[in-house]
């Protein structure tokens, strides 16, 4: 399954487009994995792959819904979760387009330390194929934006300070990967850290 259907509880509130401040730095994120392919459309035209930011403990910027296919995205494309609680299943957001399906995944990240501040979730077959080969973690073979979903977050994250370790494949989301990090650069990092080992093992 690909990022197509929201699956959550949600109130979402037509508002204004954001301003630029809040999603800028995104942007220039997006754009370098926009170029990798490690966001983008499938052949049937399904977008892939999102980005969010913390703006403070209880909210965080994140790109919109099926998105993935645009190379750049305007402030009408992003959207502000003002509130979300994953035990209830529940997210709040505003803007001029509703969230991605993936939202409250990032969500329970963001949960799981108050130093979380920015999520990063693509889509590679290489890349989870490589993850699930080797010593990576990850989330047993529940569905995306599903409540299973957040319980196996969760559970991964149980006994690990989230980011001496932050990243995991999502075994039953084919090509679904997760990193996260304290900044949005850190995030990206770790991420092009798993495609590095990728590239070594390719190459040697
Ligand atoms: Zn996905």
């Amino acid at each position: 399954m690909i990022d197509g259907i929201i699956k959550y509880s949600f109130d979402f509130k037509l508002s204004k487009p954001l301003d630029e401040i809040d999603f800028f730095d995104i942007e220039f994120t997006r754009e370098r994995l926009f170029a990798l392919g490690l966001i983008g459309v499938t052949k049937n035209g399904v977008g892939y792959g999102n980005i969010s930011r913390r703006v403070n403990r209880d909210s965080f910027v994140i790109t919109g819904t099926q998105t993935g296919h645009l190379k750049n995205l305007n402030a009408t494309h992003y959207s502000l979760v003002e509130e979300y609680n994953d035990k209830d299943f529940y997210l709040k957001s505003i803007g001029a387009i509703e969230p991605s399906s993936e939202a409250l995944t990032h969500g329970t990240i963001y949960n799981l330390s108050e130093d979380i501040g920015a999520v990063i979730h693509i889509h590679s077959k290489a890349l989870w194929r490589f993850m699930l080969s080797n010593n990576y973690l990850k989330t047993n073979r529940v569905e995306y934006g599903s409540i299973e979903m957040i319980d196996e977050v969760n559970r991964i994250f149980k006994n690990i300070e989230p980011l001496s370790n932050s990243k995991f494949v999502m075994a039953g989301h084919e090509e679904g990967i997760m990193t996260f990090g304290k900044t949005l650069g850190q995030a990206e990092l770790v991420l092009f850290n798993i495609l590095g080992s990728f590239l070594k093992k390719l190459n040697s």
